[in-house]
């Protein structure tokens, strides 16, 4: 009797009163630990055992896919020290190809840190312009004879690169 009456607390802050249960294992939730899925509110282990089955890469795919994106991003780089304004279109290509090889290679075993190794192997290997832009900007530097420093625009598509290639990855992958 006292047990039905006595109010239901969260099974992982016993202090917590709370109406809501977990909708694949019943138990009880608070709205904090409640997380909001397309078939009702779960339980945060019913969500990680969830999306343990996600995780499907392997030790040796992070390696891969850190080479692949690397070696893309950097070449797409490159190529944006020619192309000024085209570079956005260098860099979604770059962003593309990388995304789509490394799927092929690994055979599109994937894992959430996977995603993040992409996003960010993207975003270094996009820098090099711009730091090559800044280092020529030094001014013994310049005097050395690096001196083909491109303008102040040519920063701006430096950028333009490095951006559109770590949110065109971001996105593609978020998906
Ligand atoms: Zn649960
Ligand atoms: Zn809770």
């Amino acid at each position: 009797m006292s047990d039905l009456n006595a109010p239901l607390t969260c099974t992982f802050h016993p202090k917590r009163e709370t109406q809501l249960r977990c909708n694949k294992c019943n138990r009880p939730i608070c709205i904090k630990c409640a997380k909001r899925t397309p078939t009702g509110y779960r339980c945060p282990e019913c969500i990680r055992s969830q999306q343990k089955i996600f995780i499907t890469a392997k030790v040796f795919d992070y390696i891969i896919a850190f080479a692949i994106t690397g070696v893309i991003s950097f070449l797409g780089s490159q190529l944006s020290l020619f192309l000024g304004f085209y570079s956005f279109l260098i860099a979604m290509g770059a962003g593309f190809l990388a995304i789509w090889v490394v799927k092929k290679a690994i055979n599109n075993r994937r894992s959430p840190l996977l995603k993040n190794v992409m996003i960010i192997t993207a975003f270094v290997f996009s820098l090099p312009p711009i730091i090559t832009w800044f280092i020529r900007t030094v001014p013994y530097i310049r005097e050395v004879g690096f001196a083909a420093s491109g303008g102040f625009y040519s920063l701006i598509w430096y950028l333009f690169y490095s951006i559109i290639i770590t949110s065109y990855v971001f996105y593609q992958l978020r998906k």
